[in-house]
């Protein structure tokens, strides 16, 4: 019998666990490869590394493999993470040249690996090229799509597609993100793990120290928002929409962030939100390094509110972080914020900086509504985004790929 698994029955229910040991049954010794391009930094790996000791402990021989290159192969993608987000951005034939050896060069490394395995679950564009390098491939491959791709720009689309489309299977977040593609698409929202140093209850003192290690001011409220520093984060409407409420309540804003290895843009725009944050002492710009998830748990407890502006938004895990914690969150109307934030029950979907304000204003005027819908939140993200829950829908895909489609019942 497990251990980890086990902790995870006080939260969830034994019921659950005992489901997942079920279905894994049938999976015993399956090989599965998850493959990304980052080991720190993103959502991608936070949900990476606590999914696939999981699924070891429930038997499965499952791995996780992170593929490497140069600056323009990171250029590279993360215009294509930008323009699958809908940005109009033409990618130039020297950088897609540079994107497909990378994936060649990397697939020399991991081939036989790949080839041999039951599964392989290649998450975001980064690797999604492995594919047409293991030409001997013995098991299904998946392409996981964890970006916001309902309006991509199509000819980077179009692009891509063609290299997707071999797979077996694509996993979308969200049914408004499929795009039209040959293969069986699922749908499997992402989640957070309630155990991990990122969610687990922290004692009172450890969550007030906080208060002296950043300097923040007991008697004003905290708004926070956590995220990588990216444009679609969207951390200077954050600041605007701090400024507009700072003209009639005095508050404070934490923005709180680091890089992602595969992410090249976050010093620049980091340089931008210092510019937007000024010498006000009330916002606090907090550069944090990626193993910093006990503070960031700290943070997202000390807030009144928390924030996830994003005007495009894969998933945000931070938004059901912050919801486990009992926070109402303020997030973007948008990907798959809406999917967490259910508007006038676990917080307010804006779509402008004037609209957070007006929201942030609302909730600290109104305490006894703040706390109800932070415990809606809480409810809502237990029922719904927790990992035992993606790891059942993990499980259930393979289950059901390894059988016939003849086989299995579809719902439709
Ligand atoms: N995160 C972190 N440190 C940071 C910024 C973010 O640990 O400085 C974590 C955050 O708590 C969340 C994940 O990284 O677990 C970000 O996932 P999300 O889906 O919100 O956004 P992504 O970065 O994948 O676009």
């Amino acid at each position: 019998m497990s251990n980890m698994l086990d902790s995870y029955k006080d939260v969830v229910g034994e019921e659950v666990i005992y489901q997942l040991w079920q279905l894994a049954g049938a999976l015993k010794g399956a090989r599965v490869v998850h493959v990304n391009s980052t080991y720190e930094g993103g959502g991608v790996a936070e949900i990476l590394h606590r999914l696939v000791p999981l699924q070891q402990e429930l038997g499965l021989d499952s791995a996780w493999e992170v593929i490497t290159g140069e600056a323009a192969f990171y250029e590279c993608t993360k215009r294509f993470h930008n323009a699958l987000q809908g940005n109009r951005i033409d990618i130039p034939e020297k950088l897609l040249r540079v994107y497909e050896t990378t994936n060649q060069q990397n697939a020399e490394i991991l081939r036989e690996k790949l080839e041999q395995a039951d599964f392989v679950f290649i998450h975001d564009p980064q690797p999604a090229l492995l594919l047409q390098s293991c030409p001997n491939r013995k098991g299904r491959w998946v392409w996981r799509c964890h970006i916001d791709v309902s309006h991509p720009y199509r000819p980077v689309w179009k692009y891509l597609r063609g290299f997707l489309e071999p797979y077996d299977a694509s996993v979308w977040s969200l049914a408004a993100f499929v795009q039209p593609i040959s293969n069986p698409a699922y749908i499997i929202a992402p989640s957070i793990d309630p155990i991990s140093e990122k969610n687990i209850d922290l004692d009172p003192a450890e969550i007030e120290s906080v208060y002296e290690k950043y300097g923040l001011d007991r008697s004003l409220p905290i708004i926070v928002q956590v995220s990588r520093f990216d444009r679609f984060k969207d951390p200077v409407g954050v600041i605007q929409a701090y400024h507009l409420v700072k003209t009639f309540t005095p508050i404070q804003l934490v923005l709180a962030g680091g890089g992602a290895a595969d992410d090249p843009e976050g010093e620049a725009m980091l340089a931008e939100v210092r510019t937007a944050a000024g010498d006000d002492p009330n916002i606090h710009v907090l550069l944090l390094p990626p193993d910093a998830h006990r503070t960031i748990n700290a943070l997202q407890r000390v807030a009144d509110i928390v924030l996830q502006k994003s005007t495009r938004e894969g998933f945000g895990l931070t938004v059901t972080e912050a919801m486990w914690k009992g926070k109402p969150v303020i997030g973007g109307n948008t990907g798959g914020i809406r999917l967490q934030v259910i508007n006038h029950h676990t917080g307010f979907l804006v779509n402008t900086p004037e609209g957070a304000a007006l929201r942030i204003r609302y909730l600290l005027q109104r305490r006894k509504e703040l706390k109800r819908m932070g415990e809606e939140a809480r409810k809502f993200a237990l029922e719904n985004f927790l990992l035992t829950r993606q790891l059942r829908e993990h499980l259930t895909l393979m289950v059901a790929m390894i059988h016939e489609p003849s086989d299995r019942i579809e719902l439709v």
